[in-house]
């Protein structure tokens, strides 16, 4: 690969890194203006443009005009797009000091420090916005990265997510204290476990106890994120929650249903069982995974149980289907390995599952006139990569360049250019050290 960077003014690149996500207009300074030259650009609703330019000012872009000018980033030669959202993360979760998955991580300190390297690993990656469902620590990290304290994607949190757990999940009224609790901690969406395993799919919640989380959540103006396997599709379907996660073994009919109600899928096709089987001995006698290695075994089979459910659900028409990876401990900033499954071994064509990260995902959150398409008025986050992911997937290993609200945090990969790599350091630690 080899493509150039037009040099542009160092103070001009410092000064629109300094932004970060906050608007120049707050500190009175005029705003640079952007361009950025594509001859491939994917705008992630499905559309490919060719020898265009996207202008960005402050943390926007203003424009797509072939004729802008002058050039301040030289992107041709790689594939340009939306930088990418995972609407299924647990950004918080790493592996302990012992190296064990849910052992403690060290002082406080060192876990906040893991918690950041996830969030920087996962923005390199080319993951722009996440969703991130289980955890209270993802409150403080998104309101550091949203402050432009530390480097990270867009994170939208559910905080503590409801479990169910039968009758002692609560009363349908207990159930909406819960998830008023959620909203005032700051959650942005609420996680629900309607079940726990695609092996022991049983109910945990019933009928009326997910429909009290559902429409509670509702009232509050939050979107629901359903963990249901099997039966409790149909039952999530009935309730009128938002989205459902995995979803694997539902019938035809449940998905059905849910294209009729414009629920959402999101669906995984491998990354995050690859991972259990590569980290084994990092899972193994932890909560919830075997006690013995050999019983990382039969997770190989479930691999192809869930690629057959993928190719089914994007058989059913209109069913709205999300990228989400599942990324846990040892899958962070490998979340595109999810695009390589779908492609590769489930037989996805790509432009549908780069626009599953893209335009669909946003939508999916409320945020597509926001994010997740290359268009005027939206944030100018947008990542290129070395390949052509239409042609190639595992071009999505290969991403090198990240911009994130009008910030630049990844220039890689420039031959014989050490001044834009001392440049793309400068503007990293520039961001950081704030
Ligand atoms: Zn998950």
């Amino acid at each position: 690969m080899s493509f150039a960077i037009a040099v542009p003014c160092l103070l001009c690149i410092l000064f629109a890194s300094a932004m970060g996500e906050s608007s120049s207009r707050s500190s009175g300074l005029p705003t640079k203006r952007i361009v950025i030259a594509a001859s491939t650009l994917l705008d992630g609703k499905g559309h490919v443009l060719h020898d265009t330019r996207v202008v960005v000012e402050g943390s926007k872009i203003i424009a797509v005009d072939p004729m802008a000018a002058p050039i301040d980033y030289d992107l041709r030669g790689l594939t340009v797009l939306p930088g990418w959202i995972d609407s299924h993360v647990h950004i918080a979760w790493s592996f302990g000091k012992d190296g064990k998955s849910g052992s403690p991580g060290g002082t406080p300190a060192e876990i906040a420090y893991s918690i950041a390297a996830n969030a920087w690993v996962t923005l390199m990656a080319g993951f722009t916005t996440v969703q991130s469902v289980g955890s209270p620590a993802d409150v403080p990290l998104r309101d550091a990265i949203a402050k432009g304290e530390i480097p990270g994607p867009r994170v939208l949190t559910s905080a503590e997510p409801l479990m169910g757990q039968g009758e002692k999940s609560g009363t349908p009224e207990q159930i909406r204290e819960f998830v008023r609790k959620q909203k005032a901690a700051g959650a942005d969406l609420i996680k629900i476990f309607a079940n726990y395993s695609v092996r022991k799919p049983d109910l945990m919640l019933s009928q009326e106890q997910l429909g009290a989380a559902c429409d509670e959540a509702k009232k509050l103006g939050l979107r629901t994120l359903v963990h249901a396997y099997g039966e409790a599709v149909h039952d999530v379907t009935v309730a009128g929650c938002t989205e459902i996660e995995h979803g694997v073994l539902a019938t035809d009919a449940d998905l059905k249903r849910m294209a009729e109600k414009g629920i959402w899928l999101d669906p995984q096709a491998g990354l995050v069982w690859e991972n259990y089987l590569q980290n084994r001995e990092k899972f193994v006698g932890t909560p919830g995974y075997p006690a013995t290695l050999d019983g990382f075994a039969s997770m190989e089979t479930l691999i192809p149980i869930y690629r057959d459910f993928m190719k089914r659900a994007y058989k059913i028409p209109n069913l709205k289907i999300v990228f989400g990876s599942d990324a846990v401990a040892g899958a962070h900033g490998r979340n595109a390995e999810e695009f390589v499954d779908r492609v590769r071994d489930a037989g996805l064509d790509p432009m549908t599952a780069m626009v599953s990260a893209n335009s669909l995902a946003a939508e999916a959150m409320g945020l597509g006139d926001q994010i997740g398409s290359i268009a005027p008025g939206t944030q100018a986050d947008i990542i290129a990569l070395d390949g052509d992911p239409m042609t190639d997937i595992t071009a999505v290993r290969r991403v090198v360049f990240v911009m994130k609200g009008g910030v630049v945090y990844k220039i890689a990969g420039i031959p014989g250019s050490p001044d834009m790599k001392a440049l793309s350091n400068t503007q990293t630690s520039q961001h950081t050290s704030r």
